[in-house]
């Protein structure tokens, strides 16, 4: 038997009032992050993620 492994994608979203950082995680390559509007976990403003260049 091998291993298994499946690719995540791994959001790393920062808070635009709070400066607070979490993760958002997906396994499919299509998902578009910018389609929805997300609570901050710490202040709870709600807002759209703005996608930015890869690093
Ligand atoms: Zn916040």
């Amino acid at each position: 038997m091998t291993f298994s492994a499946h690719l995540e994608y791994l959001f790393h979203i920062t808070c635009g009032e709070c400066k607070f950082y979490w993760t958002y995680a997906s396994m499919d390559k299509a998902f578009d992050i910018t389609k929805k509007q997300y609570f901050c976990p710490n202040c709870g403003s709600k807002n759209v993620v703005t996608l930015e260049e890869e690093l």
